[in-house]
């Protein structure tokens, strides 16, 4: 008989009523795919939050194991870049949304999507960092590329205490940004100055509808949150800056007006982390390895085990996470 391994699987029913379960799994249940991996680590993002409390539709495929990153060690492969015993990372690619995901102990996937686990990094490591963290440093590099470096002036992070906002605190502080981290949860102010956060400001702030323009406080943003807070995070951006939204914890929408681009050149950066292509992902995994200060993730994330990942995506989705979870299977 297969060997089994124990994975989460999302089904639905008839009357498409979701449920979620943990179960045992063989080699055989798993997707195609050209590389098998044993999941050494994980997390619980956000969109596995909408995946496993069904908030949004994220699954599209059913049954699904959901779970949209992993690191891990090749275990078996017929691509040619891999070879058993190579230490990977995935991001994304659909994993966990129509690909069987990262909540088993195994995981079938296109060797196309997989990376190198940066030197140094541990899969608990990679995992801290996760999808939040490289769609941080995803919003960073566009920053960069757009000319917003820390003499422009500064920068502020919404949702700044969730899984992205802490990455990009730590990573722009340690960059020599004067960050202001934007949080709903001013007892988190402490741990955002030690993340490296110059001035904390309370969500309120941008939450009401948005002036057109407002007084400039800021050369640029990275925004987890959409919405209110973005509208108001553009009218706020002062003349030739720029914003790099990835984020829609605070709604999908966009209630803007177009008068911070067309009266101060303010420009509005799309970071999608799931379909970018494998040299930005590599040049930003390259960069979290130099600008991100490994010894901050301890600080900015807590470690679960399999059976608490149920639990931690019904949190996230409620606001109640601070910084990463990382999941050692
Ligand atoms: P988290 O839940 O860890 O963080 C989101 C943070 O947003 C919360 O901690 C909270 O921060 C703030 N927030 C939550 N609800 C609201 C609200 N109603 N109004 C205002 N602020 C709110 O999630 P992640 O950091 O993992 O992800 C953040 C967002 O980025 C999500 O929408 C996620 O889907 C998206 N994302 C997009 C990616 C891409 O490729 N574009 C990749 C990864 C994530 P605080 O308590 O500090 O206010």
């Amino acid at each position: 008989m297969s060997e089994t391994f124990k994975a989460i699987l999302v089904s639905r029913d008839a009357e498409k009523k979701q449920s979620v379960a943990v179960t045992d799994l063989t080699e055989a249940d798993l997707m195609e795919g050209d590389v098998t991996v044993a999941v050494e680590a994980t997390t619980v993002n956000y969109k596995d939050g909408l995946a496993i409390s069904g908030k949004a539709p994220v699954i599209r495929r059913w049954p699904l194991v959901p779970g949209i990153d992993f690191a891990g060690t090749v275990v078996s492969s017929s691509h040619a870049d891999w070879r058993k015993g190579d230490k990977v990372i995935l991001n994304g690619w659909g994993v966990g949304e129509t690909h069987f995901g990262a909540y088993a102990e195994r995981a079938r996937v296109n060797g196309d999507w997989l990376v190198p686990l940066p030197q140094g990094m541990s899969p608990h490591d990679a995992m801290a960092i996760g999808t939040a963290g490289y769609t941080a440093m995803l919003c960073v590099i566009a920053l960069e590329r757009h000319g917003i470096v820390p003499d422009r002036g500064p920068v502020v992070v919404t949702g700044a205490a969730g899984g992205v906002g802490s990455v990009a605190v730590s990573i722009l502080s340690s960059l020599g940004y004067h960050v202001i981290a934007s949080t709903g949860r001013s007892a988190e102010s402490p741990y955002l100055i030690d993340l490296g956060a110059a001035e904390v400001i309370s969500r309120d702030e941008l939450a009401q509808p948005a002036k057109p323009l407002a007084k400039e406080r800021w050369a640029g943003g990275v925004d987890a949150v959409g919405s209110h807070t973005l509208a108001n995070v553009l009218s706020m951006t002062s003349y030739g800056g720029a914003v790099a939204a990835c984020g829609l914890a605070g709604g999908m929408d966009l209630p803007a007006s177009v008068a911070p681009f067309i009266l101060r050149g303010v420009c509005l950066l799309g970071i999608d982390s799931v379909m970018a292509p494998k040299a930005v992902r590599l040049e930003a995994w390259r960069r979290i390895g130099t600008d991100l200060d490994l010894q901050k993730l301890a600080s900015l994330s807590t470690t679960i085990g399999f059976d608490g990942i149920i639990d931690a995506a019904h949190d996230i989705v409620e606001g109640k996470i601070r910084g990463r979870v990382v999941v050692d299977m």
